[in-house]
Order: structure tokens, then sequence, then C-alpha cells
């Protein structure tokens, strides 16, 4: 459906599954007749019709610019190419929901080749009941928001074994009975596999039509998300409402972009009054720069503006606060209520080395609850810590949990600083503090007995191989990888001259896990220091 996800780009995203109204928009969203235009300049008119399409000529000819510009100019993608040639009903809503999921939050490129992964080991809704949920996490590991496969699979299940097997037929039952699916995923599979003419609001619909009628609220707000549903339900093209809906969608995701829209090749130019409140405050401007006097009807839409919105009392209207700014043009719409700050967190997290058979390095994961961020998921031993603790209290911390994860005795100096690693999720700015320990060698850790520690949680020891295939989240990723990079850099001094090889590895720092306490406790400015202080004499 070559639409771009928020995340990084800033596009708008689409909604998570299960938010938003249930209800259907209201019949504001009829097509309805509008007298013709005239020649000389109109009052300005009520605000529901200057936020609409009110002209039934009007919304026919843009469905037909979509259509065919959608018709020339789609990327072609795999789940698009499945959505047309599955002829299984059944299988082809599964495909499209699968899509559907995988693309809410996420990019397009990214999600191309989970999805061809995905498709391929489970064809079916069936199959997809049938996996495990480590299996579900494992490939989708990497793509994000971890409880979207969880939740796909749950839906598989009840698809399964209450609905024999059958996807429910239309958007409104598909919003009822499935676990996960909102009103938007609801819509895009209804529409999409079953033809049913329903709108779908996403972040890049959201951004057009904000644009297309000059929606200036906050495009958050229960008014301006009831009304974005009806101009979408108003629309859709009633003869081919998958391909309208994914069609705005890739307008939105290619053409209609957040800061560089591309206007001049925008196939919808005649209907966005965003686009000509551009071309009027233009026309003003060079008017005033030659000194003739403003056109008592500037060029322009017969309607120019909101009645309601110009006595500051229009709930889609911008507030009178944040007026028209002339250098964003097009992208004074949409306006995005004030971004929430994500909560800063601090975990302790300690990666665990053993020396496995034949040498490989193996690394100790332990399991996350099956609730909450990152649910089922594998990482290495980690704590969350109090803001403002001192590092040898962080560590000592740490120190303490491992030893109750993994019922081995852990000494808190015989840990090693590698550094921190910032991962930011929706709502949390993470930092992991990034503690490691070599299990082997000289005063390795006693073992405790287990059976004082019974609530542990499940663990296993994974090779490098096995951990880049297992369930893990992209942040543990950073956390080995800064691993890796720091036992590279802790050893380069010594391969800096065979000559002074002596004096280097006099002060060589020790592999992890045998590093000095006093060392240790000073953290990685302690170790920054030695190393260069290494490779200085070693020079
Ligand atoms: Fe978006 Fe520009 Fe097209 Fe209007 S004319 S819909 S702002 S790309
Ligand atoms: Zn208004």
């Amino acid at each position: 459906m070559g639409r771009l996800r928020a995340a990084a780009a800033g596009i708008g995203r689409r909604p998570q599954p299960g938010t938003g109204p249930a209800k259907q928009s209201s019949g504001r969203c009829r097509e309805m007749a509008v007298p013709q235009r005239g020649a000389s300049c109109p009052a300005p008119v009520q605000p529901s019709a200057f936020h609409l399409f009110v002209d039934a000529a009007e919304i026919e000819a843009f469905r037909t610019s979509l259509l065919a510009w959608y018709d020339r100019c789609k990327r072609d993608l795999p789940w698009r190419r499945l959505a047309v040639s599955e002829p299984d009903v059944d299988k082809r809503a599964y495909s499209v929901w699968v899509s559907e999921v995988m693309l809410q939050q996420t990019q397009v490129a990214t999600v191309m080749d989970y999805y061809t992964r995905w498709m391929q080991k489970w064809p079916t809704l069936q199959a997809l009941a049938d996996a495990s949920l480590e299996e579900v996490n494992a490939l989708w590991a990497g793509l994000g928001y971890y409880s979207r496969g969880k939740r796909l699979q749950e839906g598989a299940r009840k698809v399964v074994s209450e609905l024999a097997g059958r996807m429910p037929r239309t958007a409104e039952e598909l919003q009822k009975l499935l676990p996960g699916v909102g009103r938007y995923t609801a819509g895009a599979i209804a529409s999409i596999s079953y033809g049913q003419a329903t709108g779908v609001v996403d972040g890049n619909v959201t951004r057009v039509l904000c644009r297309l009628r000059c929606l200036g609220a906050d495009a958050s707000s229960p008014p301006v998300t009831e009304h974005l549903w009806g101009l979408a339900h108003a629309l859709v093209d009633r003869a081919r409402p998958g391909d309208f809906n994914q069609a705005l969608m890739e307008l939105g995701a290619t053409v209609c972009s957040p800061k560089s829209p591309l206007c001049t090749e925008c196939p919808v130019r005649p209907h966005c009054w965003a686009q000509r409140r551009v071309e009027k405050e233009l026309e003003v401007a060079s008017r005033r720069l030659l000194g003739k006097a403003p056109s008592s009807c500037p060029p322009g839409p017969d309607i120019e503006e909101c009645a309601a919105g110009a006595l500051g009392s229009c709930p889609l209207c911008p507030p009178a606060s944040e007026p028209w700014d002339g250098s964003l043009g097009v992208a004074n719409f949409p306006r995005k209520a004030a971004k929430k700050q994500p909560r800063a967190e601090r975990t302790a997290t300690c990666v665990l080395e053993r020396s496995g058979r034949c040498g490989e390095p193996e690394f100790l994961l332990v399991q996350r609850p099956g609730s909450g961020l990152l649910a089922g998921l594998w990482e290495f031993p980690s704590l969350l810590v109090a803001p403002g603790l001192k590092e040898k209290q962080q560590r000592e911390a740490l120190a303490g949990h491992v030893q109750a994860q993994t019922g081995t005795a852990i000494a808190a100096g015989r840990l090693w600083h590698v550094g921190e690693v910032v991962h930011v999720f929706s709502h949390i700015h993470q930092t992991y503090v990034v503690y490691s320990l070599l299990l082997d060698g000289p005063g390795a850790v006693a073992p405790v007995k287990r059976e004082e520690e019974p609530e542990l949680p499940a663990s296993r020891w994974v090779t490098k191989a096995d951990f880049q295939a297992a369930a893990v989240s992209t942040a543990m990723k950073k956390v080995l990888k800064a691993c890796e990079r720091q036992s590279h850099e802790e050893k380069r001094p010594r391969m800096v001259s065979k000559r002074k090889r002596g004096a280097a590895l006099e002060d060589a720092p020790r592999p992890p896990g045998q590093v000095k306490a006093e060392t240790a406790a000073d953290g990685s400015l302690a170790r920054g220091q030695l190393s260069l202080h290494t490779f200085l004499k070693a020079k």
C-alpha cells in the first residue's frame, strides 16, 4: 500500500489497533449538491460546508483523478499482488490483515521483507494459529511494537477456533470480533479484500484530507477525527473502494509528504484548499510588491474561508493563537498536538558470557514477563534502576538481580562497565547501562543453591547465531554490539606494536570479568583513560 509509517520521518501514524471510536461517523459526510460557483466573491459560508466536499460533481472528479493517478503510479508491493491474485477470500483477507498490522508504525521498505517471510512461513490463518508465540516473536524481532504480532496470532486463533476459519465479512464485524483490529484495520481489510465501500483514516490520509479542506485544529482532537472519518466515507469510490483507499494513502506517502509535498505533481491539486490558500497568499504578496491595491476578489475557490473560523469558534480551524505561517505553505496543515515527551528510564543490563562447546562464546538470556513492554521477548538480565542511583549502587543492584535471576553468585566488582546504549521506544527514552561479565577464567563465580530462588524466569544460553535468530528486541542487539565494539577497542592497543607489546601489556585492560575492582568502579571514563594511556605508551 505504499504508506510510509510515522516514526522517524515524522509522517503521520496510523492508529494503533483498537483505538478510535467504534461508531460510524455522522451524516455530515453525505454527498450534497451545492449551488454553482459564481463569478463574484461569495459571502463566507458555514464551517460545515467549508470543511466538506459538498459538490457531487467535484467528488466524482476527485475520485476519477485519484484513481487514474494510482493506476499509473502505484508501487508494486507484495501485499498488493496477493490482494489481487488470491482467489480465496479468507486467505485474501488474512494477507491484507497481516500487511496492515505490520505497516502500523513501520515504513514500507522495512515491512516488505518481514511480510514476505511471514507469508511464506504462515500462508494461512490455520498455519499462524498453529505456530508458537516464540516463533511469532522471533520472526517479528526488529519490527518493533511486539504486541502486534502476538495480537495477530490471537486473532488468527480466534478465527480458526471460534469462527470456523471464516474471516468476518464487514468492517463492523471485523472490528467487533477480532482482537487488536481497530477502526482503521477493519476498514482496510473490508475495502481491500471484500470491496466494502468504507473509508479509512491513517496518518497519511489525515494529512491529505487536512490539506484538502484546511483542517487546522489539532488532528487528534475528537471533532477533527470524526470529521476526517466522515470525509473518508464520503469520498471513497463506490466501485473501487480498496483501490481508492490505497490511492489516498499512497498519495500521502509519496506526494503529499509532511514537509516537502510535491503539489505540482498532485493529481488532486484542483481540489486542494491549502494549495489555494498558498496561491492566494502569493498573489496578495506580489500585488503588494508591485504597489498595487489588493485584489477585491483574489483567485481561489468560491468558498474563501470558514465563517465560524473567522469568528474563532470553529472546532476544525486553526486556533487564533496559531495564525497562518507563510514559510510553511500547505504544511500549515495538519496541526499536531504538542508531542508528549517520552519518559526517561535507565536500565542496568548484564551481558553474561561463557565459553560454550568448542570454545564458542555463549550468552545468557532470560525471558521477559508475558505482558507489558516487550512481552515474552528474551533479553540479557536487566534491571530498571532508580534515577540518580550512583554507579556503585547500580552495579551492586544489578549483581544482586543477576544472582537472583540466574542462581549464580555474582560479585559486583567483577561487572565490567561497557558503556551506555540508548533506545527510544514510542513512549520511553530508555538508556541501557551495559555491563558484561565473562564467567570463565580466574575466579569464576560460584553457584548458589537454585532452590533458594524458586521464582526464576525462564533462561537459556545461546550462541551469537542463536541470539540473532531469537525473539530479542533491537535494543538488546544494540547492547550486544556495544559489548563487541568495546572488547574490540580494548584489544586494539595490544595490536599496535609488536615491539612495544611488553609495555602495552603492562597496563592493558583486562578482558571483561577480569577487570580490577577499582578500575571497574570508575566506569567507562576510567577505562577510556587507561586505553588511551596504553595506546600512547605503545606508540
Ligand atoms: Fe497535498 Fe499539495 Fe496535493 Fe494539496 S496539492 S493534496 S497539499 S500534494
Ligand atoms: Zn472552520
